[in-house]
């Protein structure tokens, strides 16, 4: 089954409104008004989430923005945290979770990424989950492991499982491929992502082939064509090659290209 191509951008804590109306101004000028069944997302700071909106709107841009986290609570005392009904609020349709930059500094944990994707999948929004080994995980041969324990709690939870295929995603990033520019090679990656696919047809059946899996980790425009190439692979979620104009437009071609 083919399924359309994502390219979701992930800014991390890059860029202020500023910088922010000014890549969606400089976008504009390359985008293309090529019809294509692609989507492209970015996840920006909260901070930049208003203007990122607003500007595209302006500038007619099919854009889909997105938050880089939520609370899984919709409202109380979680000083600093925003919840999915605020994003909802202001427009916004898409929300990340279990990015493992969340679980490495931030205490993210399998349970907590399960329940900001049931929260955020309850008030309407569509979500990407991100799952991965570590390099030490990869060497001691737990990558399997590892991806099933990750997986299972968004399997195991009524609202995830009911929306995978349809609002809830997969994105495969390997840590030791994240910000390192070393990329998983289309065989490695391909391996991954069929593994996850098979452990989604286990528990959903044909729910499986609906269900997009993102690959994450040092795309550029150099391995990303190789990359979707893969029968298993149906987009990337990408970091530093999401920060500059440039690079950020060739992945779109390529994305548009399949
Ligand atoms: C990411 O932030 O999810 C990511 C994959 O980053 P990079 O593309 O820089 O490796």
């Amino acid at each position: 089954m083919k399924r359309s191509v994502l390219l979701a951008g992930n800014w991390k804590m890059n860029f202020g409104p500023k910088e922010t109306a000014q890549f969606i101004e400089t976008l504009s000028k390359e985008f293309g008004k090529k019809t294509s069944p692609s989507t492209m997302r970015l996840y920006v700071p909260y901070l930049d989430l208003q203007t990122a909106l607003a500007t595209a709107k302006e500038l007619q841009l099919p854009i889909q923005m997105g938050a880089q986290n939520i609370h899984f609570e919709k409202s109380g005392a979680f000083t600093g945290e925003i919840s999915a009904s605020m994003l909802k609020e202001i427009g916004i349709t898409q929300a990340l979770v279990g990015h493992s930059e969340r679980r490495q500094y931030f205490g993210e944990t399998n349970e907590t990424a399960m329940k900001r994707a049931a929260s955020a999948l309850e008030q309407g929004l569509e979500v990407l989950a991100c799952i991965g080994e570590t390099l030490n995980e990869r060497n001691q041969n737990q990558t399997e492991a590892v991806l099933r324990s990750q997986l299972t709690p968004f399997l195991e939870n009524a609202t995830c499982a009911a929306a995978l295929g349809e609002r809830l995603h997969i994105a495969y990033e390997p840590v030791w491929a994240i910000g390192t520019g070393v990329t998983a090679t289309p065989e490695q990656a391909e391996t991954a992502h069929a593994f996850i696919r098979s452990l989604l047809e286990q528990k959903l059946g044909a729910i499986a082939q609906k269900t997009k899996i993102l690959y994450g980790g040092s795309v550029t425009p150099a391995n990303f064509a190789s990359l979707l190439n893969c029968p298993n692979i149906d987009g990337g979620l990408v970091g530093g090659a999401s920060l500059k104009p440039d690079s950020w437009l060739q992945l779109w071609n390529l994305a548009q290209a399949n």
